[in-house]
């Protein structure tokens, strides 16, 4: 790290996930918004690189590839770009994240196509010792500011975190919880900001890689029966991928994540307003400020500048 903080360092990782995009139009031209509007606001120190790393199926490579070339072009910045293949991150990433496959998607089976939407909570094991910290982002988002001061957050993480991340501003977690808020009244689990825990969003992640490894009580949670037993405690059961082990996990051990601002990963879906939570619905979705990052979730259209 070194005095400058994580913003200081000589590499800023962040990394995207392209899959299922060579037949998807909607898909390739939210991930041109996403990756223009992040170059237009980017602003490095002068010995500084981007690094992105695209991760994609081999059919979506060339589109990443286009897409990446496109919104590079005018780019004041350093950068460069690493791709991943699938195959290989898969194979190693299926044996850590099979067991919350099952809890936590939509489907039956253990697709292993699918064990990208888990790559995150075990992105530690996956990526080399030397990068110690990387952001993801989803393609479905606008920046409005410099990326770099997103990478500064992580100098604010307290002792014993590794990820940091935006709570979920609708009430699905609310909706997910309902057993265990029925058998325990007046718990926080499932209530909104500022005092609740309403449970997480994936869209941006700061993944502290370095404390990832390092933390006993993440590593423990990532073992086989670990996440069960928590689902089993919370009768907790998802569709969400990645995020719903977040939330899961944050409902035990909270110090485990540091919370950013939601300026930073301002969700736009408003499905469960509609769905039975109007009542409660602007508790989770209201964030005041500037926005940083809009993600338009759920296919839900972002606001022109
Ligand atoms: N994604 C992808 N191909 C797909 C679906 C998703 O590459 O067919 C990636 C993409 O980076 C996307 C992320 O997975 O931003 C999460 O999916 P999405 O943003 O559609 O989910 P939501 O935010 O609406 O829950
Ligand atoms: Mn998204």
């Amino acid at each position: 790290a070194g005095a400058a903080g994580a913003a200081g360092e000589a590499e800023l990782h962040v990394l995207l996930l392209l899959a299922k995009a060579e037949r998807n139009a909607a898909l390739r031209s939210k991930a041109e918004a996403a990756l223009r509007s992040l170059a237009r606001f980017a602003k490095l120190g002068p010995r500084q690189t981007l690094v992105l790393h695209l991760l994609s199926d081999a059919p979506s490579r060339p589109v990443g590839k286009a897409v990446l070339r496109d919104a590079l072009r005018s780019a004041q910045f350093q950068h460069k770009v690493v791709f991943h293949d699938v195959d290989v991150v898969a194979e190693k990433l299926l044996p850590l994240v099979e067991a919350m496959q099952k809890l936590f998607s939509a489907g039956a089976g253990t697709y292993y196509g699918d064990s990208l939407f888990f790559l995150s909570l075990a992105m530690h094991r996956v990526l080399p010792k030397e990068i110690s910290r990387i952001i993801q982002v989803d393609l479905d988002v606008e920046y409005r500011t410099n990326i770099r001061e997103l990478f500064e957050e992580f100098d604010n993480f307290p002792e014993g975190a590794v990820i940091g991340i935006v709570h979920e501003m609708q009430p699905v977690y609310r909706h997910l919880f309902w057993q265990y808020r029925q058998e325990h009244p007046g718990t926080k689990v499932g209530e909104p900001p500022p005092d609740g825990l309403p449970g997480f969003n994936s869209g941006v992640l700061l993944l502290n890689l370095e404390a990832m490894r390092h933390s006993e009580l993440y590593n423990r949670l990532l073992e086989p029966g670990a996440a069960q037993r928590l689902a089993d405690q919370f009768h907790f059961r998802g569709h969400l991928g990645d995020q719903d082990f977040f939330t899961l996990v944050g409902m035990a051990h909270p110090e485990l994540f540091h919370v950013l601002d939601c300026t930073w990963n301002r969700q736009l879906c408003s499905w469960w307003r509609e769905h039975g939570y109007r009542d409660v619905f602007d508790h989770y979705f209201r964030c005041d400020g500037h926005v940083r990052i809009y993600h338009g979730n759920c296919n839900t259209p972002i606001p022109q500048e």
